[in-house]
């Protein structure tokens, strides 16, 4: 039933109609836990808030389906006033971007020319910038863009899914870039050719991939909620004298608030990850997909309107 669940979400997510009718109407059914807001503003206050208690941020203007050079542009253009408002608040945050958003649907030459406007830009502003892994037809490329400019720029990092079969080879392959890499467990529907159809492999995947970047001497984003993946980096840090500098955890906005805040308590980095915009449906769906729990507080926002 959880499986039929998760399926049906992941399903909607990817429906180009729902995505443009919710743009229209704006963030509802409460996605609002999830989402920071529609405007930088209401983001910018939002990170101040998450700031004050200790927790660092990665922003994430949110966006999916863009298939015309305008909206690519459009969308560079949000980041980069992303970028300006770090350094105007002077926030602890990084930003987040999704190839997609950028025009890798389009063209290699246009994501390139908006990566290098938004890290030309991030430079100034001393901004980390992680490329978002989405499906896995777009891993190679994603990967091939992440590797050429990482060449150019040192503020950028990618993201690597333990749920597929291919990763342990993209962290030995990817180890000469010394690249700092957030590793997450995949959200997308994928099939069992390319990734691991059952849980407990892809959480045994998740340990040993964190084990293999961390030992290879690079940074580490541990991006999860699940406490048993959180005790494992603990444990392996202690036991390998890794620094504290050397990794962080990373959790998303409006998901287990109380855990982060512990995790800075006991003097661990945390991020949040923070997405804003109006382009809320297809990220919001992925989210009811991994905890079909959360959809009866959805329905509970459905019926208080
Ligand atoms: P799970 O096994 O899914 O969950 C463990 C426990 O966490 C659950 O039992 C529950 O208690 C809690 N939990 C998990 N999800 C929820 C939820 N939605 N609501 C409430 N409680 C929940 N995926 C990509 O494919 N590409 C990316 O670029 C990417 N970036 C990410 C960035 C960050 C900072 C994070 C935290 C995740 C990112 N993900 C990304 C999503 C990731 O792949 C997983 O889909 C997601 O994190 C759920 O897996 P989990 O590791 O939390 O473990």
């Amino acid at each position: 039933m959880e499986q039929l669940m998760r399926d049906f979400f992941l399903f909607l997510s990817k429906n180009k109609t729902l995505t443009k009718l919710a743009k229209r109407y704006g963030l509802r059914f409460g996605a609002s836990r999830f989402v920071a807001g529609e405007t930088i503003e209401r983001a910018v206050e939002v990170i101040k808030e998450l700031n004050r208690k200790g927790l660092a941020v990665t922003i994430d203007y949110l966006g999916e389906f863009v298939d015309n050079e305008q909206e690519a542009n459009e969308m560079a253009n949000h980041s980069i006033e992303a970028i300006r408002a770090i350094g105007a608040n002077q926030l602890n945050s990084q930003l987040s971007l999704k190839m997609t958003s950028m025009g890798l649907d389009i063209s290699d030459e246009l994501v390139m020319k908006n990566m290098r406007r938004i890290l030309d830009e991030a430079k100034i502003h001393g901004v980390f910038v992680t490329i978002d892994m989405e499906d896995y037809s777009r891993c190679q490329k994603t990967i091939d863009i992440f590797k050429q400019l990482k060449k150019e720029y040192d503020n950028v990092g990618t993201v690597l899914q333990a749920y597929l079969y291919r990763t342990e080879k993209d962290i030995e392959d990817l180890n000469a870039y010394h690249p700092n890499l957030r590793l997450v467990k995949g959200a997308y529907k994928e099939s069992s050719e390319v990734a691991f159809p059952d849980k407990k492999d892809v959480d045994e995947n998740f340990k040993k991939i964190i084990k293999m970047h961390l030992l290879n001497g690079n940074y580490t984003a541990v991006a999860t909620h699940d406490d048993a993946i959180i005790e494992y980096t603990k444990q392996l840090v202690k036991e390998h004298n890794i620094p504290n500098n050397q990794f962080e955890f990373q959790m998303l906005y409006g998901i287990r608030p109380e855990r982060q805040e512990q995790l800075v308590r006991e003097g661990y980095t945390m991020r949040v990850y923070v997405p804003y915009g109006t382009d809320w449906y297809g990220y919001f769906m992925r989210r009811l997909a991994e905890r079909p729990a959360n959809v009866a507080f959805v329905l509970k926002g459905i019926f208080k309107k």
